[in-house]
């Protein structure tokens, strides 16, 4: 497997126009921050990966999926950046849809391009999700934790044909992500996504995306 997406990520790197950078961070999951001011991306590894969870390779090219739909459809893609002002737990709250959101159209890119890897890390995380679910019940769910489940199931239900196994709020969630194509990425798109993520959470908030510079307003 390796070997072939050694390569994508070779060819993809070329492809991009933006400066793309490599660094370190003490975080556990790798993590691209592109710069639409200075137009960066730069990709950070753990410094420290675990051992029993060494890094893969399609996980950079996830990276990679970001910074390529961040240059050829919209910065959003991307980092996320909150208008100035944005309280600090709206960010909280926010930042986990937000990135269910874009890494929805960021794995859509990855299933375009390497579809046999890419379902395999999905099958593989769909048993993790419904090893959990199994052992903690859905009343376990808490809100973070629910984006990142609903993504994966919805990924499975899509590409794997796997059953939504989501009760009750997740069922939901997983539904709201069905209902847009991850295969055809845009603002319009992603802001709606997020909107109808936050419409079935217990939020009453509402987000804009700014075309001009992809910054998140929102709105209560
Ligand atoms: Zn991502």
């Amino acid at each position: 497997m390796s070997k072939g997406i050694k390569k994508i990520i070779k060819r993809t790197r070329h492809a991009l126009r933006w400066r793309v950078l490599d660094a370190v961070h003490d975080r556990g999951e790798m993590e691209i921050v592109s710069d639409p001011w200075e137009r960066t991306h730069i990709i950070y590894s753990p410094a420290h990966p675990a051992p029993g969870n060494p890094l893969r390779d399609i996980e950079y090219l996830h990276e990679l999926a970001h910074a390529m739909l961040c240059e050829t459809v919209h910065t959003c893609m991307s980092t996320h950046y909150f208008e100035q002002g944005t309280p600090e737990h709206m960010l909280h709250t926010l930042s986990p849809i937000v990135r269910a959101a874009s890494d929805w159209y960021a794995d859509g890119w990855l299933m375009s391009i390497c579809p046999d890897d890419e379902r395999s890390e999905i099958e593989e995380h769909y048993a993790l999700v419904c090893r959990a679910l199994t052992a903690h019940g859905f009343a376990a769910i808490h809100d973070e934790w629910r984006w990142g489940a609903a993504l994966i199931i919805a990924q499975a239900v899509k590409w794997c044909g796997r059953r939504n196994i989501g009760r009750g709020a997740l069922a939901e969630t997983v539904n709201v992500l069905l209902a847009i194509d991850p295969m055809r990425p845009s603002r319009q798109g992603m802001e709606r996504l997020i909107n109808d993520l936050l419409s079935c959470s217990s939020m009453s908030m509402r987000i804009a995306i700014d075309d001009a510079d992809g910054t998140i307003e929102v709105a209560q």
